[in-house]
C-alpha cells in the first residue's frame, strides 16, 4: 500500500475545489437561480466543464448511456477492481450548490491529488457523477444510479411535464436509449463511497465537522381518514359533535408524542384537508399524510402499530370512524460495516471524532448498496439548510473531508478483509 505518500496540500486542494464548485453553478436552466435537472442544457454544460477540469488532471473521463458523467484513474493492475465515489450533479428547482455536486468534485479532486502524488492504487477509481437523483424531471428520482445497475430500463416512458418521454429526452441530449444497458457497472467493484451535505442540523449540533451515516431511513406513508358527521356550527352543541377534524388533531399530537418518546422517529403530518371545508360546518371528514422515518424497520413497524392502535381509541371516543392506509413502505438501508469502520479509522488519524447518524433523507448511496458495499460521509450543514440558494458548507469542513477521504483511498479494506 501507499499509506506513506507525501499527501497533497489540502487547503490548496480545498480552495481550488470551492472556486470550481462556484464556477460550474454558473450553468444553470433558470439565471439567478440554480436549476439543472436531468439532460437539460445546464446539465451538458456542467458535463463539459468537469471533463475538462478532470482531463486536466490526467483522469479518463466519458458520459455513460444513462448520461451520468464518469471519471477514471486506471489503476497499476489492468484486471484490479473498481472502488467508486459518487454523488449526484442534477438539482431541484431554486437549489444550492452543494447538494450532490459537492460529493462528485470533491470525487475529482481525490482523484487528481492521488494521480499528482504518484499513487499506485491496487483499484482502479472511478468518480460518478449521477446524472438524475431528485426525481424534479420525471416524478421518478434516481434514474442515474438505478442505470448503473441496470434497473432503469423500465424507466424510459416516463414523461415529463412538457410531454417528453425519457427516451426522447435521452435522444435530444445526444445519446442512444437502445444501448441504456450499457450504462451498467462491469467487473469486480470493492465498494461505493459518497461524500454528501447532511442537510439538517445534526452535526452542527454536535459541533462535529463530519459523520458516518450509519443507515439511510426506512419509511412508512400513509394516509389516515377520519368520517364524523358534519353539521351546523351554530346550533350543534359542543357535546353531540362528532368532529373529525378535532378527532385528527388529537391523533397528529399523540404521533407527535411518539415521536419525541422514541429515539431516531420521527413522525409529520405534512398535509391535512377537511371537508366541507367551510367556517360554520363542523368537518364531517378529515383526511391527512402521515410520513413515518426510522433506521429499524421493525421497530418502526411496531410503532405504526401503536399509532393505529390510539387511532381506533381516539375514533371510539370521539364517535368518528377512522382508517390508515399504508401507500408505501421503503425499507431502511444500512451501510457497509467494514467501510464504515475504514472511515472512522481515517477520521481518528485525522484526529476527528465523525460520529454516527442516520441519514433521514434518501440519496444514491442506498440505490447503490444493493450491488456493492456502500459507504456515505456527511459534511456539516450551517443551519441544517437544504434544497435552498442559502444552502451552503465550510471550506474548512471540506478540507478536513479531504483529509478523512485521503488516509480512506490510501487503505481501504482489501477484499474479504
Ligand atoms: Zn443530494
Amino acid at each position: 500500500m501507499t499509506a506513506t505518500l507525501t499527501p497533497p496540500d489540502l487547503a490548496a486542494l480545498t480552495a481550488d475545489l470551492m472556486t470550481r464548485v462556484a464556477a460550474l453553478c454558473e450553468h444553470t436552466e433558470v439565471p439567478g437561480t440554480i436549476q439543472r435537472t436531468f439532460l437539460s442544457p445546464a446539465a451538458a454544460a456542467m458535463h463539459a466543464d468537469l471533463s475538462a477540469w478532470a482531463t486536466t488532471l490526467g483522469l479518463d473521463v466519458r458520459v455513460d448511456e444513462a448520461g451520468n458523467w464518469r471519471a477514471a484513474l486506471p489503476a497499476a493492475q489492468p484486471d484490479a477492481p473498481t472502488f467508486l465515489i459518487g454523488s449526484h450533479l442534477d438539482t431541484v428547482p431554486d437549489g444550492g450548490r452543494y447538494d450532490g455536486l459537492l460529493g462528485v468534485t470533491m470525487g475529482v479532486a481525490l482523484a487528481g491529488a492521488l494521480r499528482a502524488a504518484g499513487a499506485i492504487l491496487p483499484y482502479r477509481l472511478e468518480v460518478l457523477g449521477f446524472t438524475e437523483e431528485e426525481g424534479v424531471r420525471f416524478g421518478v428520482p434516481f434514474i442515474g444510479s438505478l442505470s448503473t445497475l441496470g434497473q432503469a430500463a423500465d424507466l424510459l416512458d416516463l414523461t415529463d411535464a412538457a410531454g417528453v418521454s425519457v427516451r426522447q429526452a435521452m435522444r435530444d441530449f445526444g445519446l442512444d436509449d437502445a444501448r441504456l444497458p450499457n450504462a451498467a457497472l462491469t467487473g469486480e467493484h470493492l465498494g461505493f463511497l459518497e461524500f454528501h451535505i447532511e442537510q439538517g442540523p445534526v452535526l452542527e449540533a454536535a459541533g462535529q465537522p463530519l459523520g458516518v451515516v450509519s443507515a439511510l431511513v426506512g419509511h412508512h406513508r400513509a394516509k389516515v381518514t377520519f368520517t364524523g358527521r358534519a353539521n351546523h356550527a351554530g346550533t350543534t352543541p359542543m357535546h353531540l359533535r362528532h368532529d373529525a377534524l378535532t378527532a385528527a388533531a388529537e391523533w397528529m399530537l399523540e404521533a407527535e408524542r411518539t415521536a419525541q418518546d422514541t429515539p431516531g422517529l420521527v413522525a409529520t403530518v405534512g398535509r391535512v384537508q377537511a371537508f366541507p371545508g367551510a367556517s360554520n360546518v363542523i368537518p364531517g371528514r378529515a383526511e391527512l399524510t402521515l410520513d413515518l422515518r426510522h433506521a429499524d424497520d421493525t421497530l418502526r413497524a411496531r410503532k405504526l402499530a401503536d399509532l393505529h392502535a390510539a387511532l381506533e381509541r381516539i375514533g371510539a371516543a370521539r364517535g368518528v370512524q377512522v382508517s390508515l392506509d399504508v401507500l408505501t413502505v421503503i425499507p431502511a438501508v444500512p451501510l457497509d460495516d467494514a467501510l464504515r469502520a475504514a472511515l472512522h479509522r481515517a477520521a481518528h488519524a485525522a484526529g476527528l471524532d465523525a460520529p454516527e447518524l442516520v441519514s433521514g433523507a434518501g440519496h444514491d448511496a442506498m440505490i447503490v448498496a444493493r450491488a456493492m458495499p456502500a459507504a456515505m460521509l456527511f459534511l456539516r450543514t450551517p443551519g441544517g439548510l437544504s434544497h435552498h440558494p442559502d444552502e451552503t458548507v465550510s471550506g474548512q469542513d471540506v478540507q478536513a473531508a479531504l483529509q478523512v477521504a485521503w488516509h480512506f483511498l490510501l487503505n481501504l479494506p482489501r477484499r474479504g478483509a
